[in-house]
């Protein structure tokens, strides 16, 4: 509600919800979206459209939202609330003190060898485990038997600002097509509760540029393209992971699948349960 009202004045979900109706029928003139312009425009109209989601879209994707699946798109809630906050989760968060100081409690007094590529000492590994939970690409896991899967990724340029506050939030969306970065990421404001931090006179900020992912070049793969081709693919290697009897495949690159953190932790409880 809170862009409606910034972008038309509504005060009013009615309000809000009259002027996308007018704005997505007199666009699409569809009932059913057959791409990511299309959906984007049935859900929040050609304004926001325009302003908040094509160019933003495009830079990520590398590619116009007309030849974009509908599906990227429902990532996105659509909320008729003065509610800003991204999802519509009860509880939401990041874990006090960041990912590094959950993860090194949860490993505690746990073997865990750092640097090793499972691939370069795949036999060793095989013999001295029950299981094996993958959490690499697929493709890779089964030498590209089926040919490279794709996926788009970024590139990260840290910088150290003389400033204590930059730009007063972590997170700042740039969606314009002429601006090559997507976001800029000020990580002090992840911990809002570290007050020495916030203090400090200075604030590390990270641009992300997206980018085409390429096994020759440095970037990782991010982000699965699920289009109809790749997920074919995928569903080969799938097919084939099913006789691998000792194997857990898990996560974004071994699932080809698009998760949140929350997301990809509850898939990872779900599929480990049964380890004896
Ligand atoms: C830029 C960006 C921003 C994001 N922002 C958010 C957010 O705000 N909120 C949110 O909820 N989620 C966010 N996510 C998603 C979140 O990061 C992922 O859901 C999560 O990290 C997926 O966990 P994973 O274990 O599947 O994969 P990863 O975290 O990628 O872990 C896979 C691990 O496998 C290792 N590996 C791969 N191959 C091998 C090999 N051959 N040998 C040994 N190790 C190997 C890799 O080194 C890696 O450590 C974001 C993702 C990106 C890229």
């Amino acid at each position: 509600m809170n862009t409606f009202y910034q972008m038309w004045g509504a005060t009013s979900p009615n309000k809000a919800q009259a002027i996308i109706s007018r704005q997505s029928a007199y666009e699409t003139k569809i009932d059913s979206p057959h791409n990511l312009e299309e959906q984007a425009i049935k859900q929040v109209g050609k304004d926001i459209y325009d302003i908040l989601i094509k160019g933003y879209t495009e830079k990520q994707w590398g590619r116009p939202c007309q030849e974009l699946p509908a599906s990227i798109i429902n990532r996105l809630p659509v909320r008729f609330t003065f509610d800003n906050r991204y999802f519509s989760d009860k509880y939401q968060g990041v874990p006090e003190k960041g990912y590094n100081h959950l993860l090194n409690g949860l490993l505690e007094g746990i073997e865990c060898r750092l640097n090793c590529n499972y691939f370069k000492q795949k036999n060793y590994f095989d013999s001295i485990a029950k299981k094996i939970v993958y959490t690499g690409p697929i493709d890779q896991f089964f030498q590209y038997k089926f040919g490279r899967l794709e996926y788009r990724s970024l590139r990260f340029e840290q910088e150290i600002v003389p400033t204590k506050n930059y730009q007063g939030c972590a997170i700042m969306n740039y969606t314009d097509t002429d601006i090559p970065y997507t976001r800029i990421v000020e990580h002090k404001f992840f911990d809002i509760n570290n007050q020495a931090s916030l203090d400090l006179p200075y604030s590390v900020i990270t641009y992300e540029y997206p980018m085409p992912f390429s096994m020759y070049g440095k970037q990782e793969p991010f982000y699965p393209i699920n289009n109809k081709y790749n997920n074919d693919r995928y569903q080969k290697y799938r097919n084939l992971a099913k006789q691998e009897k000792n194997l857990i495949l898990g996560g974004r690159l071994a699932e080809y699948k698009y998760y949140n953190m929350d997301e990809v932790i509850l898939q990872a409880l779900k599929q480990t349960s049964f380890i004896g």
